[in-house]
């Protein structure tokens, strides 16, 4: 009953998306800072996200959400792989990882082969490297 209730107010709605997901996460985190620091303005900067949030979630502008949800992925995405890359950087153990000296492309090279002749793949610069 509640289920169908709840079903039938949320029809036409926009729901959750990873913006109100970022959204939700931002506002817990100032909130555990707010409780420990008692800071005023943490609380209400939490109160307005968690409002925002909401108003998202119950918007029947849905074209408008979808834009906003898809101006958020486009700044976060990039950064989101380059933390995904970094992170596969510091555990991989058995590459050395290095930029390009020419062109600043990543590469990387197997760990404990001593000096080798690196080849760019990007421009075709070849130089020495430690591995
Ligand atoms: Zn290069």
């Amino acid at each position: 009953m509640i289920r169908s209730w709840m079903a039938r107010f949320m029809t036409g709605r926009y729901g959750g998306d990873h913006l109100n997901v970022f959204l939700i996460v931002v506002y817990l985190i100032l909130y555990v800072v707010f409780m420990f620091t008692r800071l005023v303005v943490l609380e209400l900067l939490a109160l307005v996200l968690v409002i925002v949030s909401l108003y998202r979630s119950l918007s029947r502008n849905l074209e408008r959400r979808r834009a906003e949800n898809t101006r958020f992925l486009q700044v976060v995405r990039p950064l989101w792989r380059k933390w995904a890359a970094f992170r596969a950087r510091t555990h991989d153990k058995e590459h050395r990882y290095f930029k390009c000296p020419n062109c600043g492309q990543m590469m990387r090279v197997p760990r404990g082969k001593g000096r080798i002749t690196v080849h760019c793949r990007a421009c075709g610069a070849a130089f020495e490297e430690k591995s």
